[in-house]
């Protein structure tokens, strides 16, 4: 099936009460992991691309990766470019293939995210491309965008209103105090700023972070409107554990594809796993 944009299959979240897994991938490997688990699950799914693994490999690899896999798949499937700054970058993927791009102007004044995002609404909109912004600032390490906690604030849901009516994004992403990279204390969750930004906004809430939340935690949060949840440190874990985990458990074999074999393995049941809980499973 051809790739969609986020659409369709965040409002089918909305309305089913669910979330729809975003995974960054980090090779050929990850997505098939990501498609396969999707599979198993009957999901639908988001693959994620950081800019920093689009620069490392080229966007026309990524798309002929993905459009191979999903291509044989008949589930719905998108393909995001996760967190960019770069405008330039945005139009190459919206012009390689990606069907779905975030700008990420949150370090910038109100005013001047509120421009940058709308143009990216502009320049994605022509191409059926749609686009999620952010507003706040998501504490930790992101790509190279590095967040210090004194540095983090949440989003106002005031602003958030008015980001959304001026902005007009397909999927938002506020601060509600959820944070990228592994948690080292109890992530300290906004779960009242969530509900208010969801019912002012009525825009699809993307919860970014995702990787070491407690499942009454990802619950809560997708009852309260997140219909996208990102994972990426689960995967870049699994990715390296699942290939050095192989080895050390059998030193002496040095056959590379069962070495691959596990670590789509490892991938693969984390990614099904989170599907599941967030009630996407049966939802393609
Ligand atoms: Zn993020």
């Amino acid at each position: 099936m051809p790739l969609e944009n986020m659409k369709r299959m965040l409002a089918k979240a909305s309305a089913g009460k669910y979330a729809v897994g975003a995974f960054n991938i980090l090779d050929y490997n990850s997505t098939k992991a990501v498609v396969g688990a999707a599979e198993e699950t009957n999901s639908p799914v988001i693959i994620q691309t950081s800019a920093k693994t689009v620069l490392f490999w080229g966007s026309s690899a990524i798309v002929s990766w993905v459009n191979e896999l999903a291509g044989f798949s008949r589930l719905p499937v998108a393909l995001h470019l996760d967190h960019c700054k770069d405008l330039s970058l945005i139009d190459e993927c919206i012009e390689a293939g990606w069907t779905s791009v975030m700008i990420d102007a949150s370090s910038k004044p109100f005013e001047e995210n509120v421009v940058l995002s709308r143009q990216v609404v502009e320049m994605a909109k022509a191409k059926d491309v749609t686009v999620e912004a952010e507003l706040g600032a998501i504490v930790g390490v992101e790509d190279d965008i590095h967040v210090k906690e004194q540095d983090a604030h949440l989003a106002d849901p005031g602003q958030a209103v008015r980001f959304c009516r001026e902005v007009e994004p397909d999927c938002f992403a506020p601060a509600i105090g959820t944070a990228h990279g592994v948690y080292t204390g109890e992530p300290k969750i906004a779960y009242d700023r969530l509900e208010d930004i969801a019912t002012q906004t009525r825009v699809p809430i993307a919860l970014h972070g995702g990787t070491g939340l407690a499942d009454e935690v990802f619950r809560k949060c997708i009852s309260l409107g997140c219909v996208k949840v990102n994972i990426s440190t689960q995967l870049k874990y699994a990715f390296i554990d699942g290939f050095v985990g192989y080895h050390n458990a059998n030193e002496s074999d040095y056959n590379p594809l069962n070495v691959i074999r596990a670590q789509i393995g490892e991938l693969k049941r984390g990614i099904a796993e989170k599907m599941k809980l967030f009630g996407a499973a049966g939802k393609a």
